[in-house]
């Protein structure tokens, strides 16, 4: 019996010192009238709240967990980041109200061209007031473009141009009204590739993507996950298992064709039907591992020292997510990371919309 004991407060020990257990959550509306898929009802977001609180989470400013991430220093578990994307001024008239009352802190990612245009978006006041009550406001873009897509005819060379002066102009925007922005920045749509991540690692940027899954020191700091609640996605169980959830600790990835030729990104064109290999630093895992593709579960060769995961479908174009799990040894806990594929259309081009 007691070596059972000792085993578990092991386990326990090595989750609690994994540094692996902070997690960030995203956010859209908190109301009942605003679009299904991005938001939660008032009620299910106080739901949320309130598991926090009664389990003694600690909600912390974002910026503190970025801190321990470019100091290298353990990331502390039961710890919690909140935030919100898009410059939506319901964020003001009810999500920020909510978590004032309780003196929890927030980030607000706001695409700066939204701020004060019409009914739908928060003004520069509004922002300043949040600012000063404990709400952090980065960087979401200036236009919410999807900002990996090249326009027509446009080359590289000009691509970068185009995005490194949106993301330096949304920042000096920012700095100008609020007088401060962090060195924080969220992907529109969650969307990236392998150049945009390299302009944000140039620029100092920290930047987070929509990948869901709990945050790790050893993760890209280009792309560290979020959890998105909204849509089907707001239940408290749901909320539970993903609060509590640890990062798998992915130590890199690669990207193939489906001829297993090498790709550079997570981006293909519609119809193919490529593959991923995850390299894990805790080989025990990679038994364990299964992915997901919209609750499917995929194709999974567990190699000796990495996982293959291949898609059974060619994929179609947009996004794809593929979130893989696995048992942690605690219950209540899993590991979770989450991987985006993005498909251009079959010529390779981006000319659709979403
Ligand atoms: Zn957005």
């Amino acid at each position: 019996m007691k070596t059972i004991i000792l085993y578990f407060l092991l386990i326990l020990i090595f989750i609690c010192e994994s540094t692996n257990a902070a997690v960030v959550l995203i956010y859209h509306h908190v109301s009942n009238t605003t679009p299904k898929s991005t938001s939660i009802s008032p009620e299910d977001f106080e739901a949320h709240l309130n598991y926090l609180e009664t389990n003694e989470f600690t909600v912390i400013p974002l910026i503190e967990l970025v801190e321990l991430i470019r100091q290298n220093k353990p990331l502390p578990d039961k710890t919690v980041a909140i935030t919100f994307d898009d410059a939506y001024r319901d964020v003001y008239e009810s999500a920020y109200p909510i978590l004032k009352k309780r003196n929890w802190p927030f980030t607000f990612f706001v695409n700066t061209d939204s701020v004060g245009k019409g009914k739908l978006f928060v003004t520069w006041d509004q922002l300043r007031e949040m600012s000063k009550n404990g709400v952090t406001i980065a960087n979401h873009s200036t236009s919410h473009n999807h900002m990996v897509r090249r326009n027509t005819e446009e080359s590289v060379k000009d691509w970068r141009i185009r995005v490194e002066r949106e993301i330096s102009l949304a920042q000096d925007n920012i700095k100008q009204e609020i007088g401060f922005a962090p060195k924080i920045f969220a992907y529109p749509y969650g969307e990236y590739n392998s150049e945009l991540k390299s302009i944000l690692e140039k620029l100092g940027y920290i930047s987070f993507t929509q990948q869901a899954g709990a945050l790790s020191l050893i993760a890209d700091k280009q792309i560290l996950p979020r959890f998105p609640f909204g849509g089907s996605y707001t239940k408290l169980d749901d909320f539970i298992l993903k609060a509590n959830s640890v990062a798998l600790p992915v130590t890199s990835i690669k990207f193939f064709t489906a001829d297993r030729k090498p790709l550079i990104t997570n981006s293909v064109k519609a119809g193919d039907k490529p593959f991923f290999e995850m390299q894990l630093s805790d080989e025990l895992l990679i038994k364990k591992v299964n992915c997901y593709l919209n609750g499917e579960p995929m194709a999974i060769e567990a190699k000796e020292q990495s996982i293959k995961i291949a898609f059974k479908k060619p994929l179609e174009q947009g996004r794809t997510k593929v979130t893989c799990t696995a048992p942690s040894g605690i219950k209540g806990r899993h590991y979770w990371f989450t991987q985006l594929w993005l498909a251009t259309d079959k010529h390779g081009e981006w000319k659709y919309t979403d």
